[in-house]
């Protein structure tokens, strides 16, 4: 059995890039990201519009990926660069599999 439930985490401290996407910038790039699906959904309804609309669709799937506030960050155990969530409080390594804290500033 294993009795060392208390495992340690490294932690790293991390400054929020926000520069060209905060406040109405963010807002903006919710609401074409929105916009975008509705209009791609219609899109594709109409079957003529299928490969135009599923376009618009994923691209404005990336613009609402993009008003939530994604970033990189490196991990402390064997430096490879992961894109999180600039909501999320860890975040697991696909190389090393660590666990690593993130502090935000
Ligand atoms: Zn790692």
């Amino acid at each position: 059995m294993n009795e060392n439930n208390q495992v340690e985490f490294s932690s790293i401290e991390v400054a929020k890039k926000t520069k060209f996407l905060n406040g109405v910038g963010r807002f903006f790039a919710f609401c074409i990201g929105g916009f975008g699906i509705l209009t791609g959904v219609l899109l594709c309804i109409t079957v003529i519009g299928i490969i135009p609309g599923f376009i618009v669709v994923v691209g404005s799937l990336g613009c609402l990926a993009l008003a939530m506030g994604k970033q990189k960050v490196r991990c402390p155990h064997c430096k490879k660069q992961t894109i999180v969530f600039q909501n999320v409080e860890e975040f697991h390594c696909v190389r090393c599999k660590n666990t690593t804290i993130i502090t935000w500033k």
